[in-house]
């Protein structure tokens, strides 16, 4: 499914232009209304098929923000990938 991105993000826009599906949003598009920017979990791969590790928590530079999410039937999830909650960095 997904890779989250989580309270401690700064708006700082490193993420956005590096995913390779255009599935992360700005806070003035966060469906959710939280002021952060937001992953779009059906449209996110995990950046399986692109890069070796999820672009945008590559790119982040608030440590741990981005984090994994549940990983749910029929999504493509990387086999790498870490319990929900913790840092998507820990895991590459
Ligand atoms: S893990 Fe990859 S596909 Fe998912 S939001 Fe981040 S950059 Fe996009
Ligand atoms: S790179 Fe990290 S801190 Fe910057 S907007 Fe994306 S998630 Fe937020």
């Amino acid at each position: 499914m997904a890779v989250k991105i989580t309270d401690t993000c700064i708006n700082c826009g490193a993420c956005i232009d590096e995913c390779p599906v255009e599935a992360i949003v700005d806070e003035e598009e966060n469906p959710t209304g939280e002021e952060i920017y937001y992953v779009y979990p059906d449209k996110c791969v995990e950046c399986v098929g692109h890069y070796d590790c999820p672009a945008c928590a590559e790119a982040c530079p608030t440590e741990g923000c981005i984090v994994w999410d549940e990983c749910k039937e029929g999504q493509t999830c990387a086999d790498y990938r870490g319990e929900p909650g913790t840092p998507v960095m820990d895991a590459c």
